[in-house]
């Protein structure tokens, strides 16, 4: 069906991929060809498990049905008509679905069209509310280390992985970096004295500049990109009581954690937290198109609405906000997660897998297993006792996801931290099978590594 070799050779000629290094890909290059459920099929015919929702996205498999026939419906009447001073059908009914099952407070939608612009908008919202409200010194933001926000430069200001990011300092506007609790390298390795010390350091930040500072941004419960790493619990309610107190706006990024990733619609939901600000993206439309939102409450929108000459507007906006055919298939993934109860069958999936994603940490060289709903992280170390990791040069957790490749499933490390996110609509069986593959793939490249 396809000249595989041809296609290859083009890919290699023509592309320049994101977050890849071109020389891995032209000694691995990989062409999909198709999709069907939570498989994933290459050019030459290959099948893959998709074990990470093709980058966190896929909630109700490839070739969804309802999906597939919400875009032709819409297409039926058109794809594609500006947001700039005028709205859309889709974008309207989507707008009041999502403020229905965001958290309490968040009452409008500001679309875009990837978790970075969501955030990009959100720090510009944050920024320019101070502003309109004469605040005018509030204007730089606090982060956490590790933090991951998307690659605008912008969302790369108030990220913080210094592999990703550190190149781009000189182009980078000022934000206070404050620890993340990162239990497993605390060097207490208690969760308590780590939550604890975690928090100390934002009051203390918060405490001697918080009148400088617009707000503060989080990856609710987990951070993704920097390694899946979970937040002991009664973090996130703290983090929110301290915003609060010092005047702070908090900004929940769910563009990763949400639409059901967690166990819950929202992450912030595991503590009741009500953000002033939150981004979502990814799962939005159950994969299938790029559609993003910023979140904000009442408050926020009023210290923008004023007669135009005040200059008070958002000047904001990008090209396709609020596509058609993007907002149409949102609604119609939101429509099957009510249907198929899907939140809930999360919960009682992360519930399945948790032992058998514990069984792995049995293995030689895995330091830690991290989960929460069907997101869960395997940190691979050169030593399970003194948790020294393995060196840098060895690409541990590369060589690891090429081998889960060969074995039959797609995933992407995040340096030695293996990534798991299944498709939520995965069944039992399926997830089982893939966590087997995980297995494999660390035994048989990790054999003869000394501890
Ligand atoms: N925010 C978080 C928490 C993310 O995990 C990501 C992407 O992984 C982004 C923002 C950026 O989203 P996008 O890749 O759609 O720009």
């Amino acid at each position: 069906m396809f000249d595989h070799q041809a296609l290859i050779e083009k890919s290699k000629q023509y592309l320049w991929l994101p977050f890849t290094q071109m020389k891995d890909y032209d000694q691995h290059p990989l062409i999909i060809a198709s999709g069907e459920g939570v498989c994933l099929t290459d050019t030459q015919g290959k099948s893959y498990y998709d074990g990470f929702s093709s980058v966190w996205l896929n909630v109700h498999g490839h070739r969804k049905a309802e999906l597939d026939e919400a875009i032709r419906k819409q297409l039926e009447l058109i794809a594609h008509s500006t947001l700039l001073g005028m709205t859309n059908v889709p974008a309207t009914l989507l707008a009041e679905k999502l403020v229905e099952i965001t958290p309490p407070g968040l009452t409008r939608v500001f679309y875009s069209d990837s978790g970075a612009e969501a955030v990009e908008i959100a720090l510009k919202m944050a920024f320019q509310y101070w502003q309109n409200i004469g605040q005018k010194e509030k204007q730089t933001f606090i982060t956490m280390k590790n933090g991951y926000h998307g690659d605008t430069i912008g969302a790369v200001s108030v990220g913080a992985i210094d592999l990703f990011h550190q190149i781009y300092q000189p182009l980078l506007f000022k934000s206070f970096k404050v620890p993340y609790p990162y239990v497993y390298r605390h060097p207490s390795r208690d969760r308590e004295q780590c939550k604890q010390d975690c928090l100390q350091a934002l009051h203390h930040v918060l405490q001697e500049h918080h009148q400088q500072v617009a707000a503060l941004i989080v990856e609710p419960m987990i951070q993704g990109a920097g390694g899946m790493i979970t937040m002991p619990p009664g973090f996130l309610s703290e983090v929110a009581r301290l915003c609060r107190e010092f005047d702070v706006l908090l900004i929940c990024d769910e563009v990763a954690t949400g639409f059901g990733r967690t166990g819950r619609m929202f992450a912030c939901e595991h503590e009741a937290v009500r953000p002033d600000i939150m981004t979502v993206a990814k799962g939005i439309t159950g994969g299938y198109l790029p559609i993003a939102a910023t979140l904000t409450t009442e408050t926020i929108y009023e210290a923008f609405y004023a007669d135009y000459t005040e200059l008070k507007t958002f000047f904001h906006g990008h090209s396709y906000t609020g596509n058609q055919l993007g907002c149409a298939v949102a609604l119609a993934n939101l429509e099957l997660f009510e249907r198929e109860n899907l939140v809930e069958q999360v919960a009682e999936k992360a519930a399945f897998i948790a032992p058998l994603l514990q069984e792995l940490a049995s293995l030689d060289h895995v330091g830690e297993v991290r989960q929460i709903g069907l997101m869960a992280g395997v940190e691979l170390v050169q030593d399970k006792e003194t948790r020294q990791p393995f060196a840098w040069e060895n690409r541990m957790g590369y060589r690891v996801s090429l081998k889960m490749r060969e074995l039959g499933m797609l995933t992407r490390p995040m340096g030695d931290v293996l990534v798991f996110m299944p498709p939520l609509c995965s069944t039992r069986e399926e997830l089982q099978e893939m966590i087997s593959i995980m297995r494999q793939a660390i035994e048989q490249v990790t054999q003869g590594e000394q501890a």
